[in-house]
């Protein structure tokens, strides 16, 4: 299964392949080039980057991945020729800050609205942060991305 890792750069594409379900670190404020390597082949991570400086080191072949241009369309367009990820893998198992996988049912102790309930949201919880979700109208937006990505890009 695929893993990645993003560069800075590469943030805002890093949190829609957690959206999708891939397990997908962001590389660490101010890494060196080379330590980003080395945790990208230790953790079996694809580096994707907009450094080609990076993508020229030694030991970069099959494990990074050079995308250029600024614009997170354009990245999309590049993984979908390289690496075909499935944009419906497993839509919204990952909390988008931190990357755990979500388990099912609120935190313990953990205040859910009433609202919630009665329209039957799902309810899960982050085992890192102890934080309690629902997937509102915001993951509902989100999810109609994923859908035309993997429209467009089928896996
Ligand atoms: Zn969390």
């Amino acid at each position: 299964m695929l893993r990645f890792i993003c560069d800075e750069m590469l943030l805002r594409l890093g949190k829609w392949l957690r959206a999708a379900g891939y397990d997908t670190d962001m590389a660490a404020a101010g890494i060196a080039d080379r330590a980003l390597l080395a945790q990208a082949k230790g953790e079996g991570r694809i580096l994707l980057t907009r450094d080609r400086k990076i993508s020229e080191m030694k030991g970069a072949d099959g494990r990074v991945l050079l995308l250029h241009g600024n614009q997170l369309e354009t990245w999309v367009l590049q993984l979908a020729g390289e690496l075909r990820p499935d944009w419906l893998y497993r839509p919204f198992s990952r909390r988008l800050r931190c990357n755990s996988e979500l388990l099912p049912g609120p935190a313990r102790g953990a205040f859910v609205p009433a609202y919630v309930q009665e329209e039957h949201h799902a309810v899960y919880h982050c085992p890192r942060c102890s934080r309690s979700y629902w997937h509102g109208g915001h993951v509902q937006r989100m999810r109609c991305q994923l859908e035309r990505w993997h429209t467009m890009y089928p896996p």
